[in-house]
C-alpha cells in the first residue's frame, strides 16, 4: 500500500513547482491576503508556506493529510461549479508520502496555534501547541525522499526546479490581487536573500508594474474581449516591434479564471500574429481567460495547469480577430 501511495503521490506532485502551487491555492483557498514562501537551499532541503488565511480546525487535524481529505466539496454538485484552487483533497496527503510534512495552524478561535508532525501515511504522529498568528504554516523537507530516483533526479535539477517555482510565483504576483507575496531562499552559509516581493496591489496592470517595471509596461498594449456575458479576455501584450528576445517561459503567462494555466495554443497563436521588430522577437502576453467554471474542466491534469474548454474553438477565433487589429498595420 505504501509504495502504490507513494507513485500515485508522485503524479500529483510533479515537481517543486506543483508542490509549492498546490501549498500557494490552499492559502488563496483560506482567505489569505499575505504569503510567504521560505526556501532553504532552493527548495532540496525544505520549503514551507506561511500564510494568515482562515488556518484550519482542529476538528481537522487526524484526516487533514488523508487521501480524499478535503473541507471543499460541500456536495456533488460542487464539482460542476467549481470556484476554489483545489479541491481534490490529494496536495497534504501526496507531499507526506513524499517528504516530511509539518503543519503549524491557528484559527479565530483558537488562543494557540497546533504544530503537527504527519508519517507517510498521513497519520498524525506528533501534536504539540505553539505561538502563532492566525493562518497556517505548512513545512515540506526532503521532497521526493521517499523516491530514491526521484530525489536524485530532484537534487541533480534543482537549479531547474528553483527556476521553474521563481516563474510559477511570477505567474501569482501577476494574477493575484490584494495578497502580498513574498519568497526568500537562505543557501550555504549567506543570510536569508529575497527573490520576490509584491504589495499586493489591485489590478492587472500594477501587478505587472511591480513585476517587470514600468519600463516593460509601457511597451505594452491592453487587450480587452468580450466574448459573451460570462465569457471575457483581458490582458496586456506587447506592442508591435517590443518583443522580448528573451526565454518565452519568462515572459508569457496565461490564466484561466485567475489561475496560472498553459495554454500552448493560445501561445502558438499570440507568436503566431505579433509583429516583431525581427524574427527573434516574441510578445510579452500576460492574459486571463474568465469563462463560465462550468465550460472549463480542470481535471484534466493532475497539477491542474492544463485546462480544458468546452468553448475553446470560440474563444480563440475571437482572440485572433483582437490580435489581427493590434497588430495590423494601420494600428495606431
Ligand atoms: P484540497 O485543497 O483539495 O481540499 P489539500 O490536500 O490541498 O486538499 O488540503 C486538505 C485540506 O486541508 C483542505 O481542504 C483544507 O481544509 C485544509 N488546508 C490545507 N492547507 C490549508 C491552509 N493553508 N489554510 C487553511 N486550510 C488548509
Ligand atoms: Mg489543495
Amino acid at each position: 500500500k505504501g509504495v502504490v501511495h507513494r507513485i500515485c503521490a508522485g503524479q500529483v506532485i510533479l515537481d517543486l513547482s506543483s508542490a509549492v502551487k498546490e501549498l500557494v491555492e490552499n492559502s488563496l483557498d483560506a482567505g489569505a491576503t499575505s504569503i510567504e514562501i521560505a526556501l532553504k537551499e532552493y527548495g532540496e532541503e525544505s520549503f514551507q508556506v506561511i500564510d494568515n488565511g482562515s488556518g484550519i480546525s482542529p476538528n481537522n487535524f487526524k484526516v487533514l493529510a488523508l487521501k480524499h481529505h478535503t473541507s471543499k466539496l460541500a456536495d456533488f454538485p460542487d464539482l460542476q461549479s467549481l470556484t476554489t484552487f483545489g479541491f481534490r483533497g490529494e496536495a497534504l496527503s501526496s507531499l507526506c508520502a513524499l517528504g516530511d510534512l509539518t503543519v503549524e495552524t491557528r484559527t479565530k478561535n483558537e488562543a494557540v496555534a497546533t504544530h503537527l508532525t504527519f508519517d507517510h501515511s498521513g497519520q498524525v504522529t506528533a501534536e504539540r501547541k505553539t505561538a502563532r498568528q492566525i493562518g497556517t504554516t505548512v513545512t515540506v523537507k526532503k521532497l521526493f525522499s521517499s523516491l530514491p530516483v526521484r530525489s536524485k533526479e530532484f537534487r541533480r535539477n534543482i537549479r531547474k526546479e528553483y527556476g521553474k517555482l521563481i516563474s510559477l510565483l511570477n505567474a501569482y504576483a501577476l494574477i493575484a490581487k490584494g495578497v502580498r507575496l513574498l519568497c526568500t531562499n537562505s543557501a550555504g552559509r549567506s543570510s536569508k536573500s529575497i527573490v520576490l516581493k509584491t504589495q499586493g496591489s489591485g489590478s492587472l496592470k500594477d501587478n505587472i508594474i511591480t513585476v517587470f517595471g514600468m519600463s516593460t509596461f509601457t511597451c505594452l498594449e491592453p487587450v480587452s474581449i468580450c466574448i459573451s456575458e460570462t465569457c471575457k479576455v483581458d490582458g496586456f501584450l506587447s506592442k508591435s516591434g517590443y518583443g522580448s528576445g528573451r526565454n518565452l517561459g519568462d515572459r508569457q503567462f496565461f490564466f484561466v479564471n485567475g489561475r496560472p494555466a498553459d495554454m500552448p495554443k493560445v501561445s502558438k497563436l499570440v507568436n503566431e500574429l505579433y509583429k516583431g521588430a525581427n524574427s527573434k522577437q516574441y510578445p510579452i502576453a500576460i492574459v486571463d481567460f474568465t469563462v463560465p467554471t462550468r465550460s472549463c474542466d480542470v481535471n484534466v491534469a493532475p497539477d491542474k495547469r492544463k485546462i480544458f474548454f468546452s468553448d475553446e474553438g470560440s474563444i480563440l477565433l475571437s482572440l485572433r480577430e483582437a490580435l489581427e487589429k493590434i497588430y495590423s498595420p494601420s494600428h495606431a
